[in-house]
């Protein structure tokens, strides 16, 4: 591995695992050609991650957003083992459980009040899909004629084929773009482009049938959490609901507090008609999606006929583990334990960012909640893969960040230690004075 010009070896002595792992496994967003290496890790424990050597890493972006609470939380651990031992698994078309529907009673207490009925699924991707399909379906059970989808330009919305048409981050979709369905963009509203974004919306509403408009409430993630401007969406979402545009707001990675509030939608007064959510919803224990919709949505699925019916359904939809975990999840949400520490990784956070934002290598910053981006003012080519050298300069230095391109974020566990937040910033900014020296 290069670091700096420099050969280090990976920061394990047995790589027992990993080299076991190069025999059989293909890992997702990886090109195997480019990195052959991949770190095993052993163990976790509260933001810490740790390798087979025993060298530990500081998970700087709670595992993709989703250990929110830290890893192996002992009421999350608890809640999850004591279901283990009553109800593992059972099929959720013709059956329910006290989980889920605990779930659904604590879910109703946090969400949007508009919100009515859940979904249940099994990852992002597919609370996404389905969101989509109540919209196209919503319209096509009322008979009418809106078959094409609005979404924001840099979105993410996963990997599947509905997901990725909507996406407009194209190193994830560009080899399916023909199989796509058909998709309107739209630029972000910044604040100042305001009215230009709300003159080509009316035009894209005036010469589409669009049933559906998605988007990432506030912070669109994988586009390096790039923020916008609260009015502007507010202004477009009342456009889209005046024209009977099924809202759908993405909340998959926003959700469960890290924009300082349990949902990005709770800053915006024109509430979603549908709403996507997983990672931190299951607390990072089991994989789990929800699609949550209003009373208006699921009225025009509530009929006679079968076919009027959304039928679509995962094998492991509503799995009680993944229940138990999300119920752990909110109640540690709300607890004002959890609530202060969100409030003080903000401060730390804003602290971080006013010096960051004088900093001569920094271009922009951008913070809302627990999420912090720093884009570095460097010429990308210049440096060659800059993002992989970051990627191993913090490793090195037992810190776990995945920098998108030119931005380096963090988006901690709510749990993480005023030390172990110190610790980041510190790396960051010696990695910043190590570029200056180059
Ligand atoms: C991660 C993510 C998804 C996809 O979720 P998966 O569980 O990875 O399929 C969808 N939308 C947003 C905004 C995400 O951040």
């Amino acid at each position: 591995m290069k670091l700096f010009g420099k050969h280090i070896s990976l920061p394990f002595t047995t790589p027992s695992i990993s080299r076991r792992d190069q025999k059989h496994i293909w890992h997702p967003l990886t090109q195997h050609k480019l990195n052959p290496e991949i770190l095993a890790i052993k163990s976790a424990k509260g933001a810490l991650l740790k390798d087979e050597s025993g060298k530990a890493y500081i998970d700087g972006i709670a595992s993709w957003y989703t250990s929110m609470y830290g890893h192996c939380h002992p009421h999350i651990v608890k809640k999850v083992k004591a279901q283990l031992e009553t109800l593992d698994q059972v099929v959720f078309s013709g059956f329910t459980h006290e989980p889920a529907v605990e779930l659904s009673e604590k879910l109703m207490e946090i969400l949007p009040k508009n919100q009515d009925k859940l979904f249940f699924n099994d990852n992002g991707s597919t609370a996404t899909e389905i969101g989509i399909k109540m919209a196209l379906q919503y319209h096509h059970n009322l008979g009418n004629n809106k078959n094409v989808m609005l979404a924001l330009e840099d979105g993410f919305h996963g990997d599947t084929f509905g997901a990725m048409s909507v996406s407009g981050l194209s190193v994830y979709n560009g080899a399916f773009e023909d199989h796509f369905i058909e998709v309107r963009r739209l630029p972000k509203p910044n604040g100042l482009n305001n009215a230009e974004v709300l003159s080509q919306l009316k035009t894209i509403l005036k010469e589409n049938a669009i049933a559906g408009f998605i988007y990432e409430p506030l912070v669109q993630g994988a586009a390096a959490m790039q923020t916008y401007d609260i009015k502007g969406l507010n202004d477009v979402l009342k456009l889209c609901k005046a024209n009977d545009v099924v809202c759908i707001a993405d909340e998959v990675m926003t959700g469960f507090g890290k924009t300082g509030k349990h949902f990005a939608s709770d800053y915006l007064s024109e509430k979603p008609d549908v709403m996507c959510l997983s990672k931190a919803l299951s607390a990072g224990m089991v994989g789990m999606g929800i699609t949550s919709c209003t009373k208006k949505i699921y009225k025009a699925f509530y009929a006679d006929q079968i076919s009027k019916g959304l039928f679509h359904g995962h094998t492991y939809t509503g799995n009680p583990l993944a229940c138990a975990a999300a119920i752990a999840g909110i109640e540690l949400l709300r607890s004002p334990k959890i609530q202060g520490s969100i409030k003080n990784i903000m401060s730390l956070n804003q602290m971080f960012a006013d010096k960051m934002r004088k900093h001569i290598l920094i271009r922009e910053v951008r913070q809302i909640g627990v999420i912090l981006a720093l884009d570095l003012d460097i010429e990308m080519e210049r440096y060659g893969n800059a993002r992989d050298e970051m990627f191993n300069y913090f490793m090195s230095k037992g810190i776990f960040l995945r920098p998108l391109g030119r931005t380096i974020y963090i988006l901690p566990p709510y749990v993480i230690t005023e030390a172990q937040l110190a610790k980041i910033y510190a790396a960051i900014e010696d990695y910043l004075e190590e570029l200056k020296q180059k």
